[in-house]
């Protein structure tokens, strides 16, 4: 495919193995332009919260428009990142960006509980590179109050190397910020662990939020909630598509959702017109249940 669009007939030349690496090389060489280019955005999903169905704070996610490609998803192009070191740049950018809307949302809302934002960290971000520092230099450039700054580790990430990423999230905690154990539930980590890191919230992977007619989830999401209800965290359920969806997670105690049926990734000026018009509490699923 790749080479042959290059060059006709040359594509006997290359071993399948040879393409793919050629592949990521040009999009290695692409990213590091688009980072310089402006083609890097940060779009916004909404953290529902179920009690009173106001926005409790956004998840920022990252999205590349390439202009030969189109729209690259990010499980594509952070794998690149992380091997070519330029996560480094890219993790910068989006804890800045997302910090620096945080705080003009903030700014221009002022009833409610303050507005949080929650930035996800990769793999060599937390484990490889400075990030206390970044963190650090954010929350200062920003003003924003540190708790309102939310890092989103999955839970994955944090077993590749339980010790260090203990230490990792302690530090973080010391400045403030909050933690989300992000996609829990698919990363087979021994529950004891959990209550040596410092995490405030737990994000449920979708996996277990959408009804798919096992009856082994609703056991398993009651597990997820009590556990971390236990251990004084938050639960928030991702990848609510439905009603019916959101309505199980309300009666089994969950307080935060994430998901299409209340808002898709949006532009942060659309974000912010949504938190605007979501700041007075509203007749909720929770109430008419
Ligand atoms: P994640 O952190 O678990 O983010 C949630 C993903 O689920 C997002 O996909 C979101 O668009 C999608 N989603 C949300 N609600 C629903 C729903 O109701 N149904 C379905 N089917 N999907 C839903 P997205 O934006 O493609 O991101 C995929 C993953 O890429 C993220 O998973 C996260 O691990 C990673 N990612 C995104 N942005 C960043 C970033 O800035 N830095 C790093 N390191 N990773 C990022
Ligand atoms: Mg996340
Ligand atoms: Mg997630
Ligand atoms: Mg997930």
């Amino acid at each position: 495919f790749h080479a042959k669009r290059q060059g006709g007939d040359r594509t006997s030349l290359y071993r399948p193995g040879e393409i793919v690496r050629r592949d990521s090389d040009d999009l290695q060489a692409d990213l590091a332009a688009a980072l310089e280019g402006g083609e890097i955005e940060l779009v916004y999903q909404p953290i529902i919260r179920l009690s009173d169905n106001t926005i409790a704070g956004f998840e920022a996610l990252v999205r590349w428009e390439h202009p030969r490609r189109g729209s690259v998803p990010p499980s594509e192009f952070i794998p690149v990142a992380e091997e070519s070191g330029l996560i480094v740049q890219l993790g910068l950018f989006t804890l800045e960006r997302a910090a620096r809307d945080l705080a003009l949302w903030q700014a221009a809302l002022r009833e409610g509980p303050p507005l949080f934002v929650s930035v996800n960290v990769s793999s060599q971000q937390l484990l490889r590179y400075d990030l206390i520092n970044d963190v650090k230099a954010v929350l200062a450039r920003s003003g924003v109050a540190p708790e309102t700054l939310k890092l989103e580790i999955t839970e994955s990430l944090v077993m590749q190397n339980p010790e260090f990423a203990a230490k990792m999230l302690e530090e973080i905690r010391n400045l403030g910020a909050s933690l989300a154990l992000d996609d829990f539930g698919t990363g087979y980590s021994a529950l004891s662990y959990l209550q040596r890191f410092p995490f405030d919230t737990i994000k449920v992977d979708r996996s277990f939020v959408a009804n798919n007619g096992s009856t082994a989830r609703p056991v398993i999401l009651r597990s997820i909630i009590t556990l971390a209800h236990d251990l004084g965290m938050d639960v928030v359920a991702e990848g609510a598509e439905t009603e019916s969806d959101t309505l199980e997670l309300i009666q089994l105690g969950c307080e935060y959702v994430q998901g299409y049926l209340y808002g898709r990734p949006m532009s942060s000026q659309m974000a912010h017109q949504m938190a605007r018009r979501r700041q007075q509490p509203q007749q909720s699923l929770a109430r008419s249940a």
